[in-house]
C-alpha cells in the first residue's frame, strides 16, 4: 500500500532529510586513507545522535551498525569493521535516520584520493543516472519513466544497472511501497502524484549487473568482483515538482 504524505508530513521528511544530507557531507569531510569502516560508523552515530534523531538501520533486521560502508566490488550493505581504507578505493556509504517519526535515507560513493579514470566515470555516470530519474518524477508520469531513465544512461555509458536490489518509498517506515527499480519500461508502473515520497538509489556496476550476498548474510558483492557504484536521496514530489530531501 502506498502512503501518500501531506504537506505537514513533507515538512517533518525535510528535517529528517536534512539531518541525512547533513551527515553525507560531514562523513565525505573526515572520510580519508587509513581509518577503518567502523571508524566512519562510530562518526556517523555520534552526528545522529547530535542531531537528535535515531540511526535507522542500527539493529534493522539485525544489522549490527549504523551506516553500511561498502568498498570497491561490495554494492551495498557493508558492515563496518576494521577494514582500513586505502589511496584508490570505491568507499559507498548508506545512511539513514529518523527524526520526528520520519526516516530520512541517502547514499553516495566517496574515493580515497584519486581511484584512476574508470572509477571516476562509474561515479559520476551512477550520480548522473540519479539524475536523470529525478526529472521524470513528474505529477502524471509513470514509475516506469524513472526507471527507464535511469537505466538508459547508465548503459548507454557502458555500464550496467543492479537489478536484484532496487530503490523505495519512504516515510514513517525505511521501506515503503512501492519498489522502485533502476530498470523498467517508460509507461508502465503506477501514476505518479503529488505527496509520493521515493527513495531513489540507483547501484550501478562497472561490469554485470548480477550480484551475490557474501555468508555474513549482509554484504552484496558484484558478482565478476568490479566496482560498483550507488548514489541515493529521499525524493518528494510536492505542489513545486520534485523536491530532493537529502542534498
Ligand atoms: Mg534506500
Amino acid at each position: 500500500m502506498i502512503i501518500i504524505k501531506n504537506p505537514a508530513e513533507i515538512e517533518l521528511m525535510r528535517k529528517a532529510g536534512k539531518v541525512v544530507g547533513d551527515l553525507l557531507k560531514y562523513l565525505e569531510e573526515k572520510i580519508c586513507a587509513g581509518m577503518t569502516t567502523k571508524q566512519l560508523d562510530e562518526l556517523a552515530f555520534n552526528f545522529i545522535k547530535r542531531a537528535g534523531a535515531t540511526p535507522s538501520f542500527l539493529n534493522y533486521g539485525g544489522f549490527p551498525a549504523s551506516i553500511c560502508v561498502s568498498t570497491d566490488e561490495q554494492v551495498v550493505h557493508g558492515i563496518p569493521s576494521n577494514k582500513i581504507l586505502k589511496e584508490g578505493m570505491l568507499v559507498s556509504v548508506d545512511v539513514g535516520a529518523k527524526l520526528n517519526g520520519f526516516q530520512g535515507d541517502a547514499a553516495r560513493t566517496f574515493m580515497i584520493g584519486d581511484a584512476g579514470e574508470e572509477k571516476r566515470k562509474l561515479i559520476s555516470v551512477t550520480r548522473e543516472s540519479f539524475f536523470k530519474g529525478v526529472e521524470q518524477f513528474i505529477e502524471g508520469n509513470r514509475l516506469g519513466d524513472i526507471s527507464a531513465a535511469v537505466q538508459k544512461h547508465a548503459e548507454s555509458n557502458g555500464f550496467s544497472v543492479v537489478r536484484a536490489l532496487v530503490g523505495h518509498g519512504i516515510g514513517r517506515e525505511m521501506h515503503e511501497d512501492p519498489s522502485v527499480p533502476n530498470y523498467g519500461h517508460a509507461g508502465h508502473g503506477i501514476k505518479l502524484e503529488k505527496g509520493l515520497v521515493l527513495a531513489i538509489e540507483p547501484m550501478i556496476n562497472l561490469g554485470t549487473y548480477k550480484v551475490l550476498t557474501l555468508d555474513d548474510g549482509w554484504t552484496v558483492v558484484t558478482a565478476d568482483g568490479k566496482p560498483s557504484a550507488h548514489y541515493e536521496n529521499t525524493v518528494a514530489l510536492t505542489e513545486n515538482g520534485a523536491e530532493i530531501l537529502t542534498l
